[in-house]
């Protein structure tokens, strides 16, 4: 669907996925003023397809347009309609084998135009693309690398947002981990590189002494919806479920004293992704012996069989895409 200055959001539509035609000057080749969203539908064993919280990604895309300027969706219109496109591709989901469908709505600024203001005409598109399960061979902890040179986002800055430009300044941390053997980066505050933000593509959990903690949303990272899932769970469980500032020094001093029970990151690509090893200026420690911790098992069944209808949604989070 477009979008023009006067006119609003009008034409929405479906269409063979194709090659997308462009101006050299387009804006968003040049300024970056585009925002993302990434969810799943999976497929139950009954035949049902369904959505995860699929309001929380479409609510997300206008926190993200507020703070890159771009006009605001309908919410309700847009979740009909991914409904629609994901009825006509819904053979990509088999049941059984794990597969889901990815769903990339975003949006990108139209206007052919070489200076900084915001564009007055937009498009917003929706791809999809089936996706194997992401464990095939069960859960595998990860090594993760705590970057103290280069910094993601700042308060005040766009981290909040699902913007492309977040990902570009990620990069180049993300490789110089790699290359030494981390999967991801752990980020920390851009003014003080002590308090914990999150982790690639993940928000970060951490239990110490009995209880779950993980940084509060002060504007500089993703308020994830696997993270507020997960939050939800703990509470339904009694356990207790902290958000706040939180230290690298903290966690290291947990481990130190024998405190750091588990080590966790959450997202819509993995669920969990249990953290085995975290390395802070080349000082390594290991979490739970490297293996998956029982919080983090427990969390990832119950949102997987709820996110594939093998258990009850007594929480209202699946959106069934009817024929
Ligand atoms: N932080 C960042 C930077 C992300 O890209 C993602 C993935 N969307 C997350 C956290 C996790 O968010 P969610 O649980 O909504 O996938």
């Amino acid at each position: 669907m477009d979008y023009t200055e006067g006119k609003g959001w009008h034409d929405p539509r479906i269409v063979p996925y194709a090659p997308l035609e462009m101006d050299p000057a387009t804006m968003v080749l040049h300024y970056g003023q585009a925002i993302f969203e990434g969810l799943k539908a999976y497929r139950a064993k009954d035949g049902r397809i369904l959505l995860f919280r699929p309001h929380k990604n479409m609510e997300r895309v206008n926190i993200s347009n507020d703070r890159l300027c771009i006009p605001p969706i309908d919410v309700d219109f847009c979740i009909e309609a991914l409904k629609e496109l994901i009825n006509i591709e819904k053979d990509w989901i088999p049941t059984e084998d794990g597969t889901s469908l990815y769903i990339r709505p975003f949006i990108i600024s139209t206007d052919p135009f070489l200076g900084v203001r915001p564009s007055k005409t937009y498009k917003y598109i929706v791809i999809l693309s089936p996706v194997g399960a992401y464990y095939p061979e069960g859960i595998n902890p990860v090594k993760i690398y705590v970057e103290s040179n280069y910094v993601r986002a700042v308060k005040g800055g766009i981290g909040y947002a699902k913007t492309p430009g977040n990902y570009a300044s990620s990069l180049k941390a993300q490789m110089e981990a790699k290359k030494k053997g981390y999967t991801q980066v752990l980020w920390l505050d851009g003014v003080e590189k002590k308090y914990i933000e999150e982790v690639g593509t993940m928000n970060v959990f951490f239990k110490i002494n009995g209880e779950v903690i993980t940084p509060a949303l002060e504007g500089s990272i993703l308020a994830g919806i696997t993270r507020d899932s997960t939050m939800e769970l703990l509470k339904s469980w009694g356990v207790k479920v902290t958000e706040r500032k939180i230290t690298i020094q903290e966690i290291y001093d947990a481990h130190a004293n024998g405190t750091l029970d588990e080590a966790f990151g959450t997202g819509t690509a993995a669920v969990i992704s249990p953290i085995g090893e975290l390395n802070w200026n080349d000082n390594k420690i290991t979490i739970n012996e490297g293996k998956i911790g029982e919080l983090s098992s427990k969390i990832y069944t119950t949102i997987t069989n709820i996110q594939n209808g093998d258990l009850e949604d007594t929480l209202g989070w699946t959106t069934e895409v009817k024929a």
